[in-house]
């Protein structure tokens, strides 16, 4: 009998530390979790690389190609044939030549963010389509349409901050003629098999004047104006502003490729 106690003793003493330091593990594993997620996925192992903001959000950051700052068009070619883009630069902005033909960056992209500021005029002439008619083509094919839509209507997916033929806008936002306007565009590329297949179309996500007009749209393929869209295989390729006979203005255009 007396020499049950002891035993009693430690066994109770084994049995606290055992509640103790399961407690703790516990604790460690509820401060795991917290830190790293209750989800089943691993935590990421690299730190997200560091980017200083523009001065504003408008203004390109650190790891931006800047496309156009007002000075010149030395990123830009002519569309067509490869010379020199003929567009007017002049006061921090650039602006159509009627006839000039579309132009295009230089360098080729594929996923991106662009950001673009754009101007219809001021002197509305036209109605329909015709009123600051121009555009913002992505890889050369995917237009986000540049048009007066503040003073002139047409068909839905035709007015400013449509997929061209294809999607509307959320909302119509289009300041009036003659103001600076932006897009800001989230652009994922198509990806396409060996025989030339689109296997994952391309996807869009379009701001204007800080407002959501596109949220994350399947592009059908090249906007053409006058045939049913459908995609034709391609890789890398420029952003194209467009020709369309009028004097629409582009000023501070950034790309970040993602
Ligand atoms: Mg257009």
């Amino acid at each position: 009998m007396e020499r049950a106690k002891p035993a009693r003793l430690k066994f109770k003493t084994l049995a606290a530390i055992s509640v103790l330091t399961m407690t703790a593990a516990l604790g460690v594993a509820v401060v795991c979790q917290t830190a790293q997620g209750p989800g089943p996925f691993p935590a990421p192992k690299t730190e997200p690389p560091m980017v200083t903001p523009g001065k504003s959000d408008s203004d390109a950051p650190s790891d931006a190609i800047v496309l156009f700052d007002g000075k010149d068009l030395s990123k830009w070619r002519n569309a067509n044939d490869g010379s020199d883009a003929k567009w007017a630069v002049k006061d921090g902005y650039m602006e159509v030549v009627a006839k000039t033909g579309d132009i295009a960056t230089k360098e080729v992209f594929g996923d991106c963010q662009l950001h673009v500021e754009w101007a219809t005029p001021a002197v509305v002439k036209g109605e329909g389509q015709e009123p600051g008619n121009s555009g913002v083509f992505l890889m050369e094919r995917y237009e986000v349409q540049v048009l007066d839509s503040y003073s002139s209507k047409t068909y839905y997916h035709g007015q400013a901050g449509s997929i061209y033929k294809q999607y509307a806008p959320l909302v119509n936002v289009s300041r009036k003629p003659g103001e600076w306007q932006s897009y800001d565009i989230i652009f994922k590329a198509p990806k396409f098999d060996e025989q030339g297949k689109v296997t994952e179309r391309a996807r869009i996500t379009v701001l204007q004047n800080g407002v959501l007009v596109q949220n994350n749209v399947e592009i059908y393929g090249n906007t053409w104006n006058d045939r049913p869209a459908f995609y034709i295989a391609h890789g890398k390729a420029s952003i194209k502003l467009q020709d369309h006979g009028n004097p629409v203005r582009y000023r501070n255009i950034w790309i970040r490729s993602l």
